[in-house]
Formats: C-alpha cells, sequence, structure tokens
C-alpha cells in the first residue's frame, strides 16, 4: 500500500476500523473466542460483538494478534506504517503520540504475529555435547588443506533456522572459518567487531545477514534472548523486500494469535 492509499484508510478512526475488519474477516471469519460460533450480533455501536450460542460479548479483535494491545485502529495503522519504514520506537511514540512503554508492546506484538511466535522466547538450538555434530574447519593452508574439528559446544550460543538456512551465532572463541551443520555449509559472514553484534555469526548466506545487521544496528544493541525475535522480522523483510510490507504486516496481525508452523515459508501467498 503506498501512501496515498495510506492516507485514504488513517484518515479517521472509522476508516481505520472499517479497514483492520475487513482484514480481520480475510484472515479468518469472526467467532466467539469461547465456544467457536460464528453467529454474532454486533452491540455497543459496533464497539464489541455478543455470542448468540453462549451470551459472550469480546472486542472484534480478540483472539487475534492485533487484539493483544488495545490502542484505536487508527494508531494502530499509523504504528505499523511507521514500523515498515523502520523508524525507531521512540519516534514513533513521537509521532503517533502513543506513549513509548505501549509503541514498545505493540511492534512486540508486530515481531511475535510475523514470528508466530506467543512468546518473545523463540526457541534457539543449542548444540550440548553428544548432541548433533557441529563441525568447524579452518583456512585452506598452503597446501589446500582444510583442517576440520569438532566444535566445543559452549562456544555455540544459538542455532536458528531460517528459510535462508542456518544462521548460527558463537562466543568470540569461535575462529573457524567456516561450519559444517546438518549438510550445509556455513560461512564466517561477521566477526562481531562492531557494536551491537559482539558475536561470531555464520551463515549460508550473506546476503540476509548483511541486510539485517544494517537494520539491527539501529536498534543499538537488541539482547541476546530478544534477538531470535528481530532476526525472524528481518527475515520476512528479507524475504518479501520486493513487496510492500505494510499488507503484509497487518495480515499478520489479524491472523489468529496462534503459534506458527515453522515448516511454511514466511513469504505470504
Ligand atoms: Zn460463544
Amino acid at each position: 500500500m503506498d501512501v496515498f492509499d495510506f492516507e485514504k484508510i488513517a484518515r479517521s478512526d472509522r476508516a481505520a476500523e472499517r479497514y483492520i475488519l475487513d482484514s480481520c474477516a480475510k484472515a479468518f471469519p469472526a467467532e466467539c473466542p469461547s465456544c467457536g460460533d460464528g453467529r454474532l450480533y454486533v452491540i455497543e455501536g459496533g464497539a464489541r460483538r455478543r455470542c448468540a450460542r453462549c451470551g459472550r460479548s469480546f472486542h472484534p479483535w480478540s483472539g487475534r494478534w492485533i487484539g493483544e494491545i488495545r490502542i484505536s485502529a487508527r494508531k494502530w495503522l499509523w504504528i505499523v506504517k511507521l514500523f515498515e519504514l523502520d523508524m525507531h520506537a521512540s519516534a514513533i511514540s513521537l509521532e503517533t503520540a502513543v506513549s513509548y512503554p505501549t509503541v514498545l508492546k505493540a511492534l512486540d506484538v508486530v515481531r511475535r504475529s510475523i514470528a508466530g511466535e506467543p512468546s518473545e522466547d523463540i526457541a534457539c538450538r543449542f548444540i550440548r555435547e553428544g548432541d548433533e555434530t557441529l563441525i568447524g574447519c579452518r583456512g585452506t593452508g598452503v597446501y589446500g588443506i582444510r583442517i576440520c574439528e569438532t566444535v566445543a559446544a559452549a562456544a555455540i550460543s544459538c542455532i536458528l533456522r531460517l528459510a535462508s538456512g542456518y544462521l548460527v551465532w558463537a562466543d568470540r572463541s569461535l575462529t573457524y572459518a567456516s561450519l559444517g551443520y546438518r549438510g550445509e555449509d556455513l560461512s564466517l559472514v561477521d566477526r562481531g567487531e562492531r557494536f551491537p553484534f559482539r558475536r561470531v555469526y555464520c551463515s549460508a548466506q550473506t546476503g540476509f545477514w548483511q541486510f539485517a545487521k544494517e537494520r539491527l544496528a539501529k536498534h543499538h544493541g537488541v539482547s541476546d534472548a530478544k534477538l531470535p525475535l528481530y532476526l525472524r522480522e528481518m527475515e520476512f523483510r528479507y524475504l518479501n523486500r520486493r513487496r510492500r510490507l505494510f499488507d503484509l504486516f497487518i495480515e499478520r496481525l489479524c491472523a489468529r494469535a496462534e503459534p506458527a508452523d515453522r515448516s511454511l515459508p514466511l513469504i505470504s501467498a
């Protein structure tokens, strides 16, 4: 969606609500979050729905990611638009007059909707002694021979399965030029010499890492705990980099708030 179309849907709360409700209806039909019945009455002037079967009343966005934060539809659209434009949370807060903590929560919901993760704790695969083997290889030497050995488990911080393969990050004791993992050859793409990346990164795709690193740098440091969630966002942006992301983000936010099937690609149909 370009800025001219965006202007139309964000011109008033009413227009914004209509747009979000239409997007939610496309994602999946409205249903009662208690009993799943689809026979619903509009009550309180459209602000809530009542289930004809069990009588429960609820917000029209209940059960969807977008329903996790209660801010006006128009503010939601603006937060997503500015997020699409890679704006920092503090600038989004200033532009939308939404408090900084609420913007942080909203961006967290956007990221979790992209990743399909109900919590921030995205599973990182760690290598423990005795687990599947990670092979580390050092340079080719004068005779072109690679010297490879099993990597010490303690050096590995996280192995994340991305659509473009694996991304491994380790502490800076890891000095290999490449890693072998599950049949993939992962090259060292970053030694983490500059703030905020004080880790060693290995990936099969340098293109993705360059894309992600440039954007992650704007956050002035992302904790190890949050990094997997941010990387999921970068993965989504990278895979959809030739598309307008606003509609895709709204599509995700309107989806059911449930864990995603990681066997499916992050590119929207
Ligand atoms: Zn019901």
